[in-house]
C-alpha cells in the first residue's frame, strides 16, 4: 500500500503556485486601481490552479470563485502558443510563468483590462482541449486573426486543459566518424566500422516500437562534426545519441582500461576526460584551422551556456537511464566506468538533450574482440534501443 503511493506521487507531479516566486511587477494593483473590484466578477487564485505533469500529458485545471465567460485561441503556429481568456476575471497574485514539462513547456499569466490570460506554449508535437469540468463542455478553437474577440458563450467556473503527446517519439542516432575519419584504430579494428554496426542494430531493435530512428549516416561515409550539427538543428527530436568506441594508449597503463561510458555536456573536462574529449573532437579541429577555431571556441562559449541551461539536466538524465539498463547485462555490469560529463562538440544543439556512449575499448584485447564480433555489437544495439525506450518512457515524470 505505502509502495504503490509512494509511486504514485512519484509518477504524479502535482504543482503548487505557491512556491514559485512572483515577479516584482505591480501590475496587478495597477489594474486593481483602474478597474474597481466591483467589475471584476471572478478571481483566479494561485491554489486554485492545479497542474499535474505525466510522461506522455499534462492537466491543469483552473477553479475560479464565480463562472465566467471563456475564450480560447489556437495561435500556436503563429506565436507558438495557444491561450484562453477568462473575462472579468482577476487574478489572487502577480503576473507569471510557470515552467510545466515537456509536453507542455510553460503557462504565463498575464493581467489584460478586461481579461485574464493564460497562455499555453505546448511542444510543437502535442494536441490540447479545453473543457468545462462539469458538463464535459469543449469550448471551440477561436481565430487569432477575428477582428471581434468573442467568449464562447457557455461560462464556467472549473476549467481543465489537457495536453497530450500526439506524434511518436523521435531519436536521432549519431555512430562516430565515417569515411575518411576512421576514429579509433586498434590493428584491424576500426571505430568507424564497429559503431556503425551497433547503431544499425539499435535501429532495427527500435523497429516497430513508437521510437523514429533518424541516422547521421547510414554507410561508411564522412561527415564532419559541424555538418552533424547542423542535421541534429534542422529536426525535432527527442534525444540525440551519439555512438563512439574508446582506445587508451596502452604505454601509459599497467592494465588497459576497458569498459562503457556515458557522457553528457560539460563546459569543462575533468582531467581524465579532456583527453577523450580532445580525442573526439580532433577531426573538427583539425579540419577548421586555427582562425575558424577560435572563432568556433567563442561561439561555443555561448551556446554552451544557453544548451547547459536548456539541456543539461536531461543529458544527465538520460545518461543514468542509459547507465541502469546497461547494468542489467552481466558484461556492462563488470566493465563500467559510469556516468560522466565533457565538453564533445558534437553534442552542441539546442533542440534537444545529447548524450555520447563510449561502449568500450576498441584496443583492450579481449574487450576489442567483443566489440568486433556482430553478435556483441547487436547485443549493445538491443541494450541501446532498450535504454532509449527507458529514457523516454521515464524522462517527463523526473522532470524538474
Ligand atoms: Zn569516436
Amino acid at each position: 500500500m505505502r509502495n504503490s503511493s509512494r509511486s504514485l506521487a512519484k509518477r504524479w507531479k502535482v504543482f503548487d503556485l505557491r512556491r514559485s516566486a512572483p515577479p516584482c511587477l505591480p501590475a496587478v494593483a495597477l489594474v486593481v486601481l483602474l478597474f474597481p473590484l466591483a467589475a471584476w466578477g471572478s478571481v483566479l487564485d494561485s491554489e486554485a490552479i492545479q497542474i499535474v505533469a505525466l510522461p506522455d500529458a499534462s492537466r491543469v485545471t483552473l477553479r475560479l470563485t464565480a463562472p465566467a465567460q471563456v475564450r480560447v485561441v489556437d495561435a500556436v503556429q503563429s506565436h507558438g502558443c495557444f491561450f484562453i481568456d477568462l473575462y472579468s476575471v482577476q487574478a489572487g497574485f502577480q503576473d507569471k510563468v510557470i515552467p510545466v514539462n515537456h509536453i507542455l513547456r510553460s503557462i504565463r499569466i498575464q493581467t489584460y483590462p478586461k481579461a485574464l490570460r493564460l497562455q499555453f506554449f505546448p511542444d510543437e508535437r502535442t494536441s490540447f482541449r479545453v473543457a468545462e469540468a462539469e458538463t464535459g463542455y469543449l469550448y471551440p478553437l477561436g481565430d487569432l486573426t477575428a477582428a471581434k474577440f468573442v467568449p464562447s458563450g457557455h461560462p464556467a467556473r472549473t476549467i481543465v486543459v489537457e495536453t497530450t503527446r500526439s506524434r511518436r517519439w523521435r531519436v536521432i542516432l549519431d555512430p562516430g566518424h565515417g569515411g575518411k575519419d576512421p576514429g579509433a584504430v586498434s590493428g584491424k579494428r576500426r571505430e568507424k566500422d564497429v559503431v556503425l554496426a551497433i547503431v544499425r542494430s539499435a535501429q532495427r531493435n527500435l523497429s516497430g516500437t513508437d521510437v523514429d530512428v533518424i541516422l547521421t549516416r547510414k554507410s561508411d561515409t564522412y561527415r564532419s562534426l559541424g555538418s552533424r550539427r547542423d542535421f541534429v538543428e534542422e529536426i525535432e527530436g527527442d534525444l540525440f545519441v551519439s555512438i563512439h568506441a574508446n582506445a587508451a594508449h596502452r604505454k601509459r597503463y599497467q592494465t588497459p582500461p576497458s569498459g562503457i561510458e556515458f557522457y553528457y555536456l560539460s563546459k569543462t573536462a575533468s582531467p581524465d576526460t579532456a583527453a577523450l574529449a580532445e580525442a573526439e573532437n580532433r577531426e573538427d579541429e583539425e579540419r577548421l584551422g586555427p582562425q575558424q577555431n577560435a572563432q568556433w571556441n567563442a561561439m561555443m562559449s555561448h551556446l554552451i551556456e544557453d544548451i547547459l541551461r536548456e539541456h543539461r539536466s536531461s543529458g544527465a538524465r538520460a545518461c543514468q537511464a542509459f547507465n541502469q539498463v546497461f547494468s542489467r547485462d552481466p558484461y556492462f555490469r563488470a566493465h563500467n566506468r559510469g556516468v560522466k560529463s565533457a565538453p564533445f562538440r558534437v553534442l552542441t544543439n539546442r533542440m534537444m538533450p545529447a548524450i555520447l556512449v563510449e561502449v568500450g575499448y576498441i584496443d583492450h584485447p579481449a574487450e576489442g574482440r567483443l566489440l568486433a564480433s556482430p553478435d556483441f555489437q547487436d547485443r549493445t544495439g538491443r541494450l541501446l534501443a532498450q535504454s532509449i525506450r527507458h529514457y523516454l518512457t521515464h524522462q517527463a515524470s523526473s522532470q524538474n
